[in-house]
């Protein structure tokens, strides 16, 4: 099925409640401009670019033929106007993360491009792409080297009084952006079942068991009695007590607030609001068109691919940069 692009869409539009509120609790934190720049300064970005750039493989489109249309794909959906780098992680697990704030890399592991089908990967693909399109990077990065921050925040006495303050509601919001990428990552594979089946995989869902039908009921079922407990509604000492350790918040919970977000009406209305069709990359030196099924050699001059018939954006550089 084609996909559509949403190239009006807005990264508030999709924002979970819970993640604005927890992000305004940390810029509640007194002087923490001051330590988001003091992090961004010590160097930590950097350290770990070296270390990706350093080791993992890069994935190149004649390398990586369909891997590299599902990224430029995803891209397009969400109207990027260049291609962020995509790295591959030596782990069985599937996961995905972004490094670095200003040229930031996505980096996908090697379970999932072995374990994902294409739908799945745009989902996983698309919740990373919403980190970029927030803006909210340097502070996912100060929550993921949360040790590091601590460090930083111990060098300065100015810091010292916020420090578990910041630490404490840093990773709360890291937890709740979660949920605004789920929906993204819904909005790029605009295939529910796909996010779904793409949270229990991650959650470790054996694959001898991947072909009965009524798995992702029965899951949803689970997110009904997790959302039964009312941790919501529990006071916010006790929810906290309850989720400190985590990274990610609870899956069975993504899964629920990503059902309630496709049910309620909010995805239906975005889709009909923006949706329109995915335009494509093509390169002004190389002249192919990059959407995989097509491939046609195009003329400088055309706007839309004589192949395929889908809009071009011309690009020019390294990572795709958009020229027209
Ligand atoms: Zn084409």
């Amino acid at each position: 099925m084609d996909k559509l692009a949403l190239p009006n869409l807005e990264s508030r539009e999709y924002e979970h409640p819970f993640d604005r509120q927890a992000l305004e609790l940390v810029m509640q934190v007194p002087r923490f401009d001051d330590v988001a720049r003091f992090f961004w300064n010590s160097g930590t970005e950097k350290y770990r670019r070296v270390t990706y750039l350093g080791s993992y493989i890069r994935v190149e489109q004649t390398a990586f033929p369909k891997l590299h249309a599902q990224l430029t794909e995803s891209c397009a959906t969400l109207a990027f106007d260049y291609i962020p780098k995509l790295y591959i992680l030596p782990e069985s697990r599937i996961k995905a993360e972004i490094a670095g704030v200003e040229d930031p890399l996505i980096i996908i592991s090697t379970g999932a491009i072995e374990s994902l089908a294409d739908d799945e990967l745009r989902f996983l693909l698309g919740r990373e792409l919403a980190s970029i399109k927030s803006g909210h990077l340097l502070y996912q990065s100060m929550a993921s080297n949360l040790s590091k921050l601590i460090g930083v925040m111990g060098k300065n006495p100015l810091f010292k009084v916020v420090q578990f303050l910041l630490s404490d509601r840093i990773l709360e919001w890291a937890r709740y952006s979660k949920l605004t990428a789920d929906r993204a990552g819904l909005l790029v594979a605009q295939n529910f079942h796909a996010c779904i089946t793409t949270m229990m995989k991650q959650a470790g869902l054996p694959n001898a068991d991947f072909h009965r039908k009524d798995l992702v009921n029965g899951f949803l079922l689970q997110a009904r009695d997790f959302q039964n407990l009312g941790l919501h509604e529990q006071s916010d000492k006790a929810r906290k007590k309850l989720s400190e350790n985590l990274q990610t918040p609870w899956t069975v919970d993504r899964a629920w607030q990503l059902l309630v977000f496709h049910e309620n009406g909010e995805y239906k209305t975005l889709m009909e609001a923006h949706g329109q069709r995915v335009p494509v990359y093509v390169d002004s030196e190389d002249r192919t068109c990059l959407n995989i099924t097509c491939g046609s050699k195009l003329l400088r001059t055309a706007k839309f691919c004589t192949g395929c018939g889908r809009k071009i954006w011309w690009t020019q550089g390294a990572d795709m940069r958009v020229i027209g």
